[in-house]
């Protein structure tokens, strides 16, 4: 099995996704809850599409934009974080832009976040005029410097951006965060985001000429149904006539619900899916106001 041919002419789609990292799962269970099923090579770094002709190609998340710009892939699963570092580095370089988000895909979320000693007390981002800011995402980071009218320097590390106050190497950070308790083990804490992350399928600027368009636009109907109803509830139940306005206003995240009457009484049975979290607490707030038989069932796939 070949992974370097051209983007010209193929009659397959190939998506490249992270091999081994915080991505690669969620990624591979979109992917496969779109219908897409695979046999992988021995050397693991190619699955072969076998529902669809929809190949995976498995790589470090930081290739992936590259391998989008060069036609090696047609789209990717990655961190916004990546695309726009990479995108921003183009643009740094004059290149033209030739990748850009799809779709945002729910999972994989982090914050960029400029990050100061604990000590300080942070007045805003003038702040940071003149000062040493440690970061893997020097792209991002000037960009916002640029918008906030501010002047620092930036220290541009491979990894390990937390420790860079504590070695002296620089007096603030810009890292991504998503508990804090990294930033907190090295006593610094998070003042403000200059960007919120999440995985994104990334495709090319451009359209595919080819038959990859049918495929890819196939993909993104089934993406998107699985997106869609991804915290999605069917809640099932019954309620008395003169109960539903109450019981209607604890679904303000409910489509509107299907009901029937019960056969020769005041009783409804009601069905509506529900997008928010259904807890304990909704449930025994909707018996409170008169709804019975509350069944909360899984919804798999829609296909509006
Ligand atoms: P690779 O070997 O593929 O280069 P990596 O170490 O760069 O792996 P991971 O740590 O798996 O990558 O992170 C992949 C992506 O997960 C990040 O780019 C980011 O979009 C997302 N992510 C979510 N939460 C976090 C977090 N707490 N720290 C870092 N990345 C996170
Ligand atoms: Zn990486």
């Amino acid at each position: 099995m070949t992974t370097a041919t051209t983007s010209a002419g193929r009659d397959r789609l190939r998506i490249a996704i992270q091999k081994n990292g915080r991505l690669s799962e969620p990624a591979r269970a979109l992917l496969a809850s779109a219908g897409l099923s695979w046999r992988e090579s021995r050397d693991k770094l190619f699955c072969y599409g076998e529902s669809l002709p929809v190949d995976l190609l498995l790589v470090r998340d930081d290739d992936i934009p590259g391998l989008i710009a060069d036609g090696v892939c047609d789209l990717g699963v990655v961190g916004r974080n990546v695309l726009l570092e990479q995108a921003g580095e183009r643009a740094e370089a004059g290149k033209p832009a030739v990748f850009r988000e799809w779709r945002a895909l729910g999972f994989g979320g982090c914050r960029l976040s400029i990050a100061v000693p604990e000590g300080w007390d942070w007045q805003g981002p003038a702040q940071l005029a003149g000062k040493r800011i440690a970061t893997t995402y020097p792209n991002q980071l000037r960009a916002w410097l640029r918008v906030q009218g501010v002047e620092a320097e930036i220290v541009v590390l491979n990894g390990s951006v937390e420790i860079a106050p504590r070695l002296g190497q620089a007096d603030a950070i810009c890292d991504l965060v998503s508990s804090g308790a990294t930033l907190a083990a090295n006593q610094l804490k998070p003042v403000l985001d200059i960007l919120r992350s999440e995985a994104v399928l990334a495709g090319p600027v451009a359209p595919f000429g080819d038959v990859r368009a049918e495929l890819a636009d196939l993909l993104l109907r089934r993406m998107d149904g699985v997106l869609r109803i991804r915290d999605s509830k069917l809640l099932l139940f019954q309620s008395p006539r003169e109960a539903l306005p109450q019981v209607l206003q604890l679904l303000p995240d409910a489509e509107p619900p299907t009901m029937c009457a019960v056969d020769g009484s005041e009783t409804l049975a009601l069905q509506a899916l529900c997008h928010g979290a259904m807890t304990w607490q909704r449930l025994e707030d909707l018996k409170r106001a008169g709804a019975r038989g509350l069944m909360v069932l899984p919804v798999e796939r829609m296909l509006a």
